[in-house]
């Protein structure tokens, strides 16, 4: 089996070592990484100047790109023969609710499964930027577990990535896997006015707090409870329950 792993940190960052030491028993990985942090840029191409992987190891890539860069070079460019599944993370903070619009990790997956590749986003859910991600040397025997089991399912579901998160906790109390869907977060505070070094005012996206909502079972209460949270996301954003009743909000013109 030949695995693809990226990420949106890096290729230095530690969750991606983690990753590729969770993957390694499972198959032939491939690294093909971000040179340098591209955590919330979402599905972004580089269009306006040319891509420059470095090899960094055996099938170890580094790129001056973006983590979708990365999967389009690896599969299109670097890699002899097409990846099995592309695997993203381990991102350094939770991808839950909104956070996948413009998670880099959950973008990677969506890039390889918008080129056919059955796809999986792993972050770890302990918080945002600053997340102690030591904590996951203890998940690497769990994570191999369940990528055993992802990547063996009866069927990959079709056009559809899993967005996986693992909860804040030693990998012995993790309690079991949930599957979730999609829960509601609002951000307060969180743009930070300044002033720069010459007295004019700026801001910064950052901080704040977040205050989570949403059914029993979604992504962040699975998590909050000790439990990795599995959540399938499709790429097809249509609404289709607004096409099968345009009564409801549709006027002819
Ligand atoms: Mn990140």
């Amino acid at each position: 089996m030949r695995l693809l792993c990226t990420n949106d940190d890096g290729i230095l960052a530690h969750g991606l070592g983690c990753l590729v030491a969770a993957a390694e028993p499972l198959g032939e990985v491939t690294v093909v990484a971000p040179d340098r942090e591209q955590s919330a840029t979402s599905h972004s191409l580089t269009l306006h100047h040319p891509l420059r992987p470095i090899l960094r190891g055996e099938r170890r890539w580094q790129v001056d790109g973006t983590p979708t860069d990365c999967v389009m070079l690896a599969v299109e460019g670097l890699m002899e023969e097409r990846p099995d599944f592309v695997l993203s993370g381990i991102n350094h903070g939770q991808n839950m609710g909104e956070d996948v619009l413009y998670s880099g990790t959950v973008a990677a997956a969506m890039e390889g499964i918008s080129i056919g590749i059955p796809s999986v986003a792993i972050s770890f859910a302990g918080g945002d930027l600053r997340a102690d991600v030591s904590m996951l040397d203890y998940q690497i025997e769990p994570l191999t577990r369940l990528l055993k089991h992802l990547l063996n399912l009866r069927a990959f579901p079709p056009q559809t990535l899993l967005n996986v998160n693992l909860p804040p906790v030693h990998g012995d109390d993790i309690k079991g896997v949930k599957l979730t869907r999609l829960g509601r977060r609002v951000y307060s505070n969180s743009i930070k006015p300044m002033l720069d070094p010459w007295g004019r005012p700026i801001y910064w996206i950052g901080g704040g707090s977040i205050e989570w909502s949403g059914h029993a079972d979604s992504d962040f209460r699975a998590v909050e409870e000790g439990f990795i949270s599995v959540t399938p996301l499709h790429l097809d954003v249509t609404h289709h329950a607004m096409l099968d009743s345009p009564e409801s909000w549709w006027q002819e013109l």
